[in-house]
């Protein structure tokens, strides 16, 4: 079976190789309630292994085929930090990668593994699932395996994020009556404020899930971020955008709502009516508002805030 899929256009990430480290059968140390593949039991280790030399040669060959891509991503049917020979493969990987850019898109449980710590240290992005902050949650939306707990996990998580030198993304995905009320999110924010990192994406279900849960719509995730802190770097990731309903905001609404959460063209679409929308155009034109841009996403923001320098990162120490 080839371990290698894509290219896969995404505007969080750009053009994407993906390397699928468990292609023959899904393994992972969750059991989701969102997860879009089958449900099925947490484990702690892969059974089935591809081995290195055979992701390499796949992968060298998919680079010829497809030489415009911006990153090679290390994913599964499952997590692939359970793949026990992660930090050699990601060795390998460099030597073949020329000018690509090397991503994980972890789940965060095995970064408290110094393994998997100094492995993921290597590569150019990473991508940490942080779905909960309290235990309750936590066990009742991610479903672990045996031992594995949300103190460590938010710990290793702030650990890496100060001596990584790459670009850090972390995700929270929202599951309807589980982690979208103000005490998981206040949880949520005492754990995201010391941790520095590129980006926070919130998202919520988008795909068929294992289990019989719901996911928000827009207007839901969008006011459901105002609950963040406002020096968090939160970016709402939805493919629900159609949901939510254009409303009719005067020039000062569309300024101070941008004042509390900036918004990229894809939610300003989703949230101003027509009118709404021409005003903005004329705010930006006038230019009291101005962009900022982190890591491929465009953020609009009032620029009174812009010059504050919102938002604000903790510093890498
Ligand atoms: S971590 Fe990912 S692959 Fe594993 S159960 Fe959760 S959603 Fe599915």
């Amino acid at each position: 079976m080839n371990t290698i899929f894509g290219p896969i256009h995404s505007r969080r990430f750009g053009v994407s190789l993906g390397i699928d480290l468990s292609s023959s059968t899904k393994q992972c140390n969750f059991d989701c309630l969102y997860c879009e593949l089958a449900p099925m039991q947490a484990i702690t280790q892969q059974h089935e292994i591809t081995p290195i030399a055979t992701i390499i040669t796949d992968l060298t060959h998919a680079l010829t085929q497809h030489p415009n891509i911006d990153v090679i991503t290390l994913t599964a049917n499952g997590e692939p930090t359970m793949y026990p020979y992660l930090e050699e493969l990601i060795d390998q990987i460099d030597t073949v990668k020329g000018d690509k850019q090397t991503l994980i898109l972890s789940n965060s449980a095995y970064l408290s593994n110094s393994k998997v710590f100094q492995a993921l240290l290597k590569l150019d992005q990473v991508k940490l699932s942080l779905d909960a902050a309290t235990s309750e949650v936590f066990y009742k939306i991610d479903r672990p395996a045996e031992g594995i707990n949300i103190e460590d996990i938010i710990s290793s998580i702030e650990k890496f994020s100060h001596v990584y030198r790459g670009k850090l993304f972390i995700e929270i995905l929202f599951v309807r009556g589980l982690n979208d009320t103000c005490e998981e999110i206040a949880a949520l924010n005492k754990a995201l404020l010391p941790i520095s990192c590129e980006r926070i994406d919130i998202g919520t279900i988008d795909r068929p899930p294992a289990y019989p849960v719901e996911g928000l719509n827009f207007t839901e995730l969008f006011e459901l971020s105002h609950y963040f802190d406002t020096t968090l770097p939160i970016h709402i990731v939805s493919r629900t955008h159609a949901q939510a309903i254009p409303s009719y905001f005067t020039s000062n609404e569309i300024l101070t709502t941008l004042d509390k959460r900036p918004l990229t063209e894809d939610d300003i679409n989703a949230l101003f009516d027509d009118t709404s929308k021409k005003r903005f155009q004329i705010l930006l034109d006038e230019e009291k508002i101005s962009t900022i841009e982190r890591s491929n996403i465009i953020f609009y923001l009032p620029s009174k805030n812009n010059a504050r320098k919102r938002p604000k990162l903790p510093k890498k120490s």
